[in-house]
């Protein structure tokens, strides 16, 4: 019992330093760089053009909620980004145009760097450091626009077998063979048990303490029982925590049918989120491996391009990007250490990526265009930060950064999405310490 109370006392440290940073540092930064700047605002993406590869689709979600204004019409977006623009640029190249430089101005030297093979008629396929599917982002090619400051990701009524089915389709991606058991197994149940250790500080649930500290201590049990490989535990996290983080934001942003207000609902997130500390602990997770991809690419940035608008490269949108990052690697202390993973099978890593590739093609398997508008994007931040922390060096300065635009706009955008769950869950359990105070 002693041990178990300082695993608690000793990981819940990096849980309220995840709080502690994101309320007072990262929240406010994340929410002003995805709302203020153009190009973490708008995404491209084949939302509508990409069957589900699974099973032919049935129940599509017929509600409002559920659906996602295009921008149609190009004029409401940066001149650099419409098509007929784009169309003049060859796939690949650098952009160094006449017109590009007419574009950009007098203000810069900077050229835009255009997204490699995305020209490509059929889906283009994954290249060997792509942790997603990559969307056809061309200016031709069948992908859209959406703002995403105007499609919030919220509650949309999309429930039942069909949203279940995705889930358990992606989860079955996480049967990975058997692998022996590592030693960071018992680090990791004891970044579990530290969502245990979060609430109990942060929230004062005396009622619930030990019903959550023994959830925690099954958990642990459970996964310490299993033939577990580091992998398969990173795997799985990954996903729960996505899974969670979403579930946080819909029960967030929740519509009651009977008043038809947008409001939190504590019942359904205890349902969903609050009742399980492995899921708690498993947005934490992915909280501090997002945190420290961002913050690998503070090496990255001084040769990043951002043309966010005609009037030119933006460092406005660099020095917003760079304090992020700084601040990750500042604030942040993740556990999870990317040397660690496919150390002792190697081999284990190409079928982690495959399997993280068909996890973005089960998106479009998604039968809600908001839920899958949101459940590609984060997809695609997470396999970017996966890419970031498996591929590139260390020792990056002045390298070209293999990023394309969208990977960055998901990454940022799936750390905002993080960033609000864990102020949404503390949000949550302070209601729950204080039912006197709900309206
Ligand atoms: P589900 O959330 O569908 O979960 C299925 C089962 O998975 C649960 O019964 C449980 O056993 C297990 N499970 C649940 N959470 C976790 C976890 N964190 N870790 C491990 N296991 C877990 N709905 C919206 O209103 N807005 C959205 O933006 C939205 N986006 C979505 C995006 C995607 C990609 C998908 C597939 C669905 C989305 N949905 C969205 C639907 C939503 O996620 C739920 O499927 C829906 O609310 C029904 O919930 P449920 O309680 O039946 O369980």
């Amino acid at each position: 019992a002693a041990s178990h109370v300082e695993d608690i006392s000793e990981s819940s440290y990096d849980i309220l330093a995840i709080d502690t940073a994101n309320s007072q540092k990262l929240r406010p930064l994340l929410e002003d760089i995805v709302t203020n700047t153009d190009f973490f605002k708008y995404y491209r993406l084949d939302l509508y053009g990409r069957p589900c590869p699974f099973w032919s689709d049935e129940g599509m979600c017929g509600n409002r909620a559920c659906a996602v204004d295009t921008i149609d019409d190009e004029d409401h977006l940066p001149e650099i980004w419409r098509s007929e623009y784009l169309g003049r640029l060859s796939a690949g190249s650098t952009i160094e145009s006449d017109d590009l430089d007419d574009a950009l101005g007098d203000e810069t030297e900077e050229s835009c760097v255009r997204d490699n093979d995305l020209h490509a008629p059929v889906l283009p396929q994954s290249r060997p450091m792509d942790y997603c599917s990559p969307e056809d982002v061309s200016g031709d090619g069948p992908g859209v626009y959406v703002s995403l400051v105007d499609n919030p990701e919220r509650y949309t009524g999309y429930v039942g077998s069909h949203a279940n089915k995705v889930w358990e389709a992606i989860y079955t991606e996480n049967c990975f063979p058997d692998s022996s058991r590592s030693s960071y197994v018992s680090q990791t149940s004891q970044q579990f048990t530290s969502a245990v250790g979060r609430p109990l500080g942060q929230a004062l649930m005396e009622g619930n303490k030990q019903r959550i500290r023994e959830g925690g201590e099954r958990g642990r049990q459970a996964l310490n029982s299993e033939n577990t490989c580091i992998e398969k535990n990173v795997f799985y996290k990954i996903i729960s925590g996505m899974h969670a983080s979403i579930s946080t934001h819909l029960c967030n942003e929740f519509l009651d049918t009977d008043t038809g207000e947008w409001g939190p609902n504590l019942d359904l997130f205890m349902e969903k989120v609050g009742n399980f500390p492995d899921r708690i602990a498993n947005v934490y997770f992915n909280y501090g491996l997002v945190a420290k991809a961002v913050a690998k690419l503070r090496h990255y940035l001084e040769d990043f391009t951002f043309c966010t608008n005609a009037q030119g490269y933006d460092a406005d949108t660099r020095r917003k990007m760079l304090r992020i990052a700084v601040e990750a690697d500042r604030s942040v202390h993740s556990h999870f250490d990317a040397k660690q993973m496919f150390r002792d099978q190697p081999e284990l890593k190409e079928e982690f990526r495959s399997r993280f590739v068909n996890v973005s093609r089960i998106m479009d398997c998604t039968g809600c265009d908001k839920c899958r508008l949101w459940g590609k994007l984060q997809v695609t931040g997470y396999a970017t930060a996966l890419k970031i922390l498996f591929e590139l060096p260390d020792d990056c300065t002045g390298q070209n950064i293999q990023l394309q635009r969208m990977e960055m706009v998901a990454l940022i955008n799936t750390f905002d999405r993080l960033s609000k769950s864990v102020s949404s869950i503390n949000m949550f359990l302070e209601m729950l310490a204080h039912p006197d105070s709900i309206p």
